[in-house]
């Protein structure tokens, strides 16, 4: 067809003909979409028993669930699953980023597996270090154990306060005990408040140190420190031997001076290299002994009694807190009295009682109703 505009002397905008857009529906879609179905508590607590993932898997995102029905569906099924959790061993694994927990964990978690274990690694993070592209517990960290059957792995529940997250995680490890997996790694930054979560609910805490420059003791606090049972010091190859022995002899010095732990047994310092797989044998017979030593010795029962208490109040705390701050009108009040402390109007504490009375006395009325 002749056009002017594609006459070769044409200098504008020549026509082209086009191509034919594409439907905007797909043709071979007929019907609605398929909801995915939901599934009994029973039906949940059966899959899970019988090991199958997806059950466990959809399972945990309940418990990870703010949604009111989520929860209810999902606290049956812990309830249901307790009974048939506990026969594990659980292991809490932290260092700060790059200290090289997720190097470390594939190595670890390999070498329990072929030991003829299953494993669950889950993570407790509620600060928001996912920016900077750490998500423990992320999948894509963990190579070779995210190709493996024998491993479950589960990223952080999402940010939150902690003594949610950390509800959340222990709640999901019921799950997995029940599901099977008889080991179980917990993993958090050794930075912060996290430890202290972790810490109540694992059985063994590892801590993962470099070799440092300067000061081997830092950016780790010392409280972190006193509660590990084991320090192992990754990065032991190459032209980094030397120091990493070195800085394993300054720990074992430091844990000298630290009070006795409450089982009795003494932390040990352990050098190995998770990239290149170097002594991962040895950090993992100190673990065994640690339980071997601990079960003899009762202690492992009663620290196990004694988290259970500590979860009992803790999820009391939580869930009072929760419906405290939930109750209708308590936001406003707040607001108010922050005002009338801000000018001196009144003081914290009486400020305080005076919410609470308001909610204890309203709580009264709606249960009288
Ligand atoms: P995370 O942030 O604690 O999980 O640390 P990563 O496991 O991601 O490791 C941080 C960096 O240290 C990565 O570049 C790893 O390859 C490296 N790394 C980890 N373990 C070792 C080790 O044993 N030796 C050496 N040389 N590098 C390691």
């Amino acid at each position: 067809m002749h056009h002017p505009e594609n006459d070769s002397e044409y200098k504008g905008l020549t026509v082209n003909s086009g191509v034919s857009s594409q439907p905007t529906v797909n043709p071979y879609l007929t019907g609605r979409p398929r909801r995915r179905r939901s599934f009994t508590p029973a039906e949940y607590v059966e899959g899970i028993l019988k090991g199958d993932i997806s059950m466990l898997s959809r399972a945990v995102t309940l418990v990870e669930s703010t949604v009111d029905e989520h929860q209810a569906v999902a606290q049956e099924v812990i309830e249901k699953c307790l009974p048939h959790s506990g026969k594990s061993r659980r292991i809490g694994i932290t260092g700060v980023p790059g200290a090289g927990k997720s190097t470390s964990i594939d190595e670890f978690g390999l070498h329990v597996i072929r030991q003829g274990h299953k494993l669950a690694v889950l993570a407790i993070d509620p600060s928001s270090e996912r920016t900077r592209g750490s998500i423990l517990g992320d999948k894509t960290r963990m190579e070779k154990l995210s190709q493996n059957h024998d491993a479950f792995i589960r990223p952080s529940p999402s940010a939150g306060s902690l003594g949610g997250v950390a509800r959340k995680t222990r709640e999901t490890i019921v799950l997995c005990e029940a599901a099977g997996y008889d080991r179980i790694f917990v993993e958090t930054v050794g930075v912060g408040q996290s430890e202290t979560a972790v810490h109540s609910m694992v059985d063994f805490f590892l801590l993962i140190q470099l070799a440092g420059t300067g000061d081997e003791l830092q950016g780790i606090k010392r409280g972190i420190m006193e509660m590990a049972d084991g320090i192992v010091i990754n990065k032991c190859d190459g032209d980094n031997v030397e120091r990493a022995r070195l800085a394993a002899a300054q720990f074992r010095n430091a844990l000298h001076l630290f009070p006795p732990t409450p089982s009795r047994w003494k932390p040990e310092v352990i050098t190995y290299s998770g990239y290149f797989g170097y002594d991962i044998d040895k950090v993992w017979d100190m673990i065994d002994r640690y339980f071997d030593y601990v079960e003899r010795t009762g202690y492992f029962e009663r620290k196990r009694n004694e988290q259970a208490k500590y979860w009992m109040t803790e999820t009391i705390n939580e869930q009072l807190k929760a419906s405290f701050y939930r109750f209708p009108q308590i936001k406003e009040l707040l607001e108010q009295k922050e005002m009338r402390i801000l000018n001196n109007e009144q003081s914290s504490f009486t400020a305080a009682r005076d919410v609470l009375d308001f909610y204890f006395t309203r709580l009264r009325q709606t249960s009288d109703r």
